[in-house]
């Protein structure tokens, strides 16, 4: 038999959290978690069950009847989204610009789905032109596009034409919001996106846990006259739309605290209002992008492009990636990430989202950053404003 562990108490770190998420999480919204449990069909809980649905329409910037969190993270959600869109032999067009495509692609495949990809290098956006090309090409029934790709940091512009092609050939959007809702301007039915999925542990600032996923009308008919199930019966969304709908059947115990926490974090998108956090996140990380740049640093992406939540920025030659990364854990208890893919070792990402989207996290970590490269013996420019 195994010894009785000695575990100690849990003590984390306190770090600043400025990666591709979590982010740091508000304190209101871990207040809401050290809240009681209630029992998941609990009249209480379909009460915050409709709260956490109308807080996300708004979120979400739309009318859809079918808009709920489903448990896992947001993972779970693109698998949600593309298992139940993609049928067995429907095409699947994915965006080849960024990891979470690649995703994507692996999750339409197991889905039975013939995929096939339109591409674009990474660190740029899809092009309209490509896209119409690749449609002619394929004639795919489902499209699905990252609106903010964590990788790259570059956010995907024109979302409505690309969303009028796909209709024009009869075929269904999928757009990956999970590093756009809360930070980035996104309007589901204004731009005519017919299934779109998000995250709880960036824009949000709430753990990982209970990831928003909303599906339109059209969407919703392609789900429901599906000859087959989607695989996976522990995110079918029409059996899940039985639990967060009118019915309220019994169909998974719902991860009642992270739900609670899910409410907060969308109850503070609401005080602020969604446009001004919008805002908020391209002032804030403004401020970050034009630290960097001053010390002679080079974003990734385009101005055009340049996603505010997540600063994708090319390291140095000279300057070794990771070890930045580690000092500015290790001594400024200040985390951020490396490159991904095609991008591994080429560049910081920067993250930028929610509660962690402040001015002063954004001073400190330029303070820190500034003092890092400056002793690994990388030139920080004279013009560099970043400690003031
Ligand atoms: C983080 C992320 C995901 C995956 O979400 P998890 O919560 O890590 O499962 C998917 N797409 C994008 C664009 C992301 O940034």
């Amino acid at each position: 038999m195994s010894e009785r562990p000695e575990v100690g108490e849990l003590t984390p770190p306190d770090r600043t959290l400025m990666g591709p998420g979590p982010s740091n999480v508000h304190p209101r919204v871990l207040r809401a978690m050290s809240t009681p449990l209630v029992g998941h069909l609990d009249p209480y809980f379909l009460e915050i069950m409709d709260e956490v649905k109308e807080l996300l329409r708004y979120a979400f910037r739309t009318e859809n009847e079918w808009t709920f969190p489903v448990s896992g993270t947001g993972t779970a959600a693109m698998e949600a989204a593309v298992g139940n869109l993609v049928e067995p032999g429907d095409t699947m067009l994915v965006p080849g610009n960024g990891y979470f495509g690649g995703r994507m692609a692996a999750i339409a495949e197991r889905a039975g789905g013939d995929v096939v990809q339109v591409d674009a290098p990474w660190g740029e956006p899809l092009d309209r032109v490509d896209v119409a090309a690749a449609f002619d090409e394929h004639q795919p029934d489902v499209f699905g596009f990252v609106h903010a790709e964590t990788s790259t940091g570059v956010l995907q512009p024109d979302v409505s034409e690309l969303t009028s092609i796909a209709h024009d050939h009869d075929a269904l959007v999928v757009a990956d919001c999970v590093t756009s809702l809360g930070t980035a301007e996104l309007r589901v039915d204004d731009w005519d996106v017919d299934v779109a999925y998000s995250g709880s542990q960036k824009g949000l600032s709430c753990p990982p846990g209970a990831s928003p996923v909303t599906l339109n009308d059209r969407a919703v008919d392609k789900v429901q006259s599906r000859p087959e199930p989607p695989r996976s019966w522990y995110l079918d969304l029409s059996l899940l739309e039985d639990y967060w709908g009118e019915e309220s059947a019994y169909h998974h115990t719902a991860p009642v605290t992270s739900v609670y926490a899910l409410r907060e974090g969308l109850r503070l998108v609401a005080e602020e209002g969604i446009e001004a956090r919008w805002d908020r996140h391209r002032e804030v990380a403004g401020e970050l992008k034009a630290g960097v740049e001053s010390m002679g640093l080079e974003m990734n992406a385009a101005d055009e492009y340049w996603l505010p939540a997540l600063n994708a920025v090319r390291v140095p030659d000279a300057v070794d990636a990771d070890t930045v990364i580690n000092r500015l854990l290790d001594e400024y208890d200040v985390e951020i990430a490396g490159g991904l893919g095609d991008l591994a070792g080429d560049v910081w990402r920067i993250g930028c989202m929610g509660y962690s989207a402040n001015r002063r996290n954004v001073t400190y970590l330029l303070a820190a950053l500034e003092a890092v490269l400056d002793d690994e013996g990388y030139d920080v420019r004279e013009t560099s404003t970043a400690a003031n």
